[in-house]
């Protein structure tokens, strides 16, 4: 991985970024990073935010912080605010989203009666199209259990993607670089494929790997290097400072290329 500093800001036009443990620490947004959003909106740069969290909080998230929308469920779905309304947007249709939930609630049964001390998220009554599992939020799972609550899911029929803080069960096709690219044709009318160079995104662990494999400009934050064997593809470039600091230091170096 290279320094941020290599990165050529002259021509980015956005910013995609992950929220857990990039501009967060032990869960709480810190005010660096929060800053920093402000200063880059405010310069006419388009932020997504692109997060594991629930589309519930993503509802929250696009209405209350500086961003131009934001994606929850590792790209499930997604909401923003034009003008004085506010729209939401789906991976996949309502016929598969309930056939999903089907899944999801044998997925959820199973994994209570087999390996019953994982407990779900304490966010899950905000989501509707994944079901994630605590593994480093308020307990620390082992990682052996974590491969094994992993194997269990996709024996069962969903794809797995697993955070710093949550392992989740994914029904549908869609992950953060897929679910990004159609959120943001969706809501800015942008086809992100054919300007990905003028995109950055930024972000920490596993649940961020098909979007460090797919933005030719990636960067983690100092603290992906603790993450590095759960990633395929290692972002490009690496910042100095951990999570929001890290987060705060990538927003500096895009501010100084806009001159
Ligand atoms: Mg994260």
């Amino acid at each position: 991985m290279e320094s941020y500093r290599k990165l050529d800001p002259a021509r980015v036009r956005g910013l995609v970024f992950d929220i857990d443990d990039t501009v967060t620490r032990g869960g709480v947004l810190q005010p660096e990073a929060f800053t920093a959003m402000h200063r880059l909106a405010d310069a006419g740069l388009a932020l997504v935010a692109v997060t594991g969290r629930p589309l519930g909080w993503a509802d929250l998230i696009a209405r209350q912080w500086p961003v131009a929308l934001a994606i929850g469920e590792n790209g499930a779905g997604w909401a923003w605010v034009n003008g004085e309304r506010f729209h939401e947007g789906y991976f996949c249709d309502e016929d598969e989203r309930a056939r999903h939930a089907a899944l999801l609630e044998t997925i959820r049964q199973e994994v209570a009666a087999r390996m019953p001390h994982v407990r779900v998220t304490s966010d899950d009554r905000a989501r509707r199209c994944d079901l994630a599992f605590d593994v480093g939020e308020l307990v620390s799972l082992p990682r052996s259990d974590v491969a094994a609550l992993v194997a269990l899911i996709e024996e069962l029929g969903a794809a797995s993607s697993v955070s710093t803080v949550h392992a989740h069960a994914v029904p549908g096709p869609w992950n953060k670089a897929n679910g990004a690219s159609r959120a943001v044709a969706d809501a800015l009318g942008i086809d992100l494929a054919a300007e990905l160079e003028r995109w950055v995104f930024v972000g920490d662990s596993g649940n961020d790997a098909a979007a460090f494999e797919c933005f030719p400009n990636s960067v983690g934050v100092a603290n992906v290097r603790s993450q590095l064997d759960r990633l395929p593809v290692p972002p490009r470039y690496v910042t100095d400072s951990e999570r929001g600091a890290g987060f705060a230091e990538l927003a500096a170096h895009l501010m100084d290329g806009r001159g």
